[in-house]
């Protein structure tokens, strides 16, 4: 809902701002998204672009007053649908410097936003343990105060952008809470391990913390605040994963449409046979159902975030399930072509899988939902 044209106009530009950039990095995702390095291309891209301000608020170099999940889902759908890579380093200078945004002090904030908001320095947010991921609760990760510093001890692992981030806000357990603290890249007692590969290739890796040093000035917001910083991070983002599948399904299904209409069997195209036809139907069906749900949902993050997470969870579930489904039966309508290694199907297949577990397991997200649900009917 938008309160004049003025606004509905930004939105739109953001759009078009967001397609030119997407246009130049089209030529570079067939290497960029098969590799888990970062790719010097898509990199520069970001940064001699201004879209990076859109993921830290005004006060400290970024687009608007407040980081919009509108706008940020309206980039996402956009980046996702021309490479994965793309996306993937985008996103992350919104996740990963939200703890900074919304907890940080003021000598955090004036040192990290407008590097994050500039794209010279690429962001983490480490949760993830190698023997812990949805079940954030058991984290082993430990803060401890110790005079006038932390000291910080664990192993994070799947963590996005390792080895290329300039900082981390790393989430660990302190006494009987959780906390996050501000970890910069390079400090001692930090190594970083990258990998493992994936099948469809991300720059993750391993942040190990030997006992690491900080001043207390690296708490991210008060002792025991860890999860709800975590939780807003996810309430502001988790719509966006979902505009990112969408992008990425629709890019999908006009490959596949492309190939149905020109290749003949049986004396007619393949998209005038009744089960193919069928098959890119559905799909386009279930992600203009989804793009919905997931505008609505980005709307109302917009003004809550918090308060509407439901919703958030709701479309990230709806849309990356739709997004699973189309590229599956757009693989099936390209036939043999599709499982070309090459193909662009082929990427797009691989690249739809991990949004069903990364950011909350589709089966996480339909406890939570369900659970709303059991609240909200008397
Ligand atoms: C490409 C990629 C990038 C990532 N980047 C980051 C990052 O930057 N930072 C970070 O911290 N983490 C990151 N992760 C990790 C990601 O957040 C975790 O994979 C996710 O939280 C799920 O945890 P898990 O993989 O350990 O699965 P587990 O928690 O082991 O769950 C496995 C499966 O069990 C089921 N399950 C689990 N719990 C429940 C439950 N309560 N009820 C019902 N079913 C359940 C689900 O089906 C789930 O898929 C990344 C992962 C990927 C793939």
């Amino acid at each position: 809902v938008f309160e004049d044209g003025d606004e509905q106009q930004r939105y739109r530009d953001i759009r078009e701002e967001a397609k030119a950039i997407a246009k130049l990095a089209e030529p570079l995702a067939p290497e960029a998204d098969e590799s888990g390095e970062l790719h010097q291309g898509i990199y520069d891209l970001l940064r001699t672009s201004s879209i990076c301000e859109i993921a830290v608020p005004s006060a400290y170099g970024g687009r608007f007053e407040t980081v919009d999940p509108l706008a940020f889902a309206i980039v996402r759908e956009v980046f996702m649908g021309a490479s994965a890579h793309l996306d993937g380093l985008f996103a992350m200078q919104g996740i990963g410097s939200f703890p900074i945004t919304v907890g940080g002090s003021k000598e955090q904030k004036e040192e990290w936003l407008p590097k994050v908001a500039s794209g010279e320095a690429l962001a983490g947010l480490a949760l993830t343990e190698p023997s812990v991921g949805s079940d954030l609760k058991n984290v082993k990760t430990e803060i401890i105060a110790s005079g006038d510093d932390l000291i910080l001890r664990g192993q994070k692992s799947y963590i996005s952008n390792a080895g290329v981030a300039a900082f981390y806000c790393v989430f660990g357990r302190e006494n009987a809470g959780y906390s996050m603290v501000l970890v910069p890249a390079g400090i001692p007692g930090l190594t970083i391990e990258t990998g493992p590969e994936l099948f469809a290739p991300a720059i993750i890796g391993t942040l190990t913390f030997d006992d690491v040093v900080l001043p207390a000035g690296a708490r991210i917001g008060e002792p025991n605040q860890g999860f709800d910083l975590g939780l807003s991070t996810l309430g502001t983002f988790r719509v966006s994963m979902g505009a990112a599948a969408i992008g990425l399904a629709r890019a999908c299904i006009e490959q596949a449409t492309r190939h149905a209409k020109s290749r003949e069997a049986f004396g007619r195209p393949l998209a005038r046979l009744g089960p193919v036809a069928g098959l890119l139907a559905d799909s386009w069906t279930e992600i203009e159902m989804a793009r919905l749900l997931v505008y609505r949902a980005a709307d109302r993050a917009r003004t809550d975030p918090l308060g509407n997470v439901n919703y958030a969870s709701m479309s990230k579930l709806g849309a990356t399930e739709a997004a699973g489904r189309a590229v599956d039966r757009c693989l099936q309508v390209m036939g043999r072509f599709g499982l070309e290694r090459d193909s662009p199907i082929g990427r797009y297949y691989r690249h739809a899988r991990p949004m069903r577990i990364a950011e909350g397991a589709s089966e996480v997200l339909r406890l939570g939902i369900a659970r709303q649900l059991c609240e909200e009917v008397k």
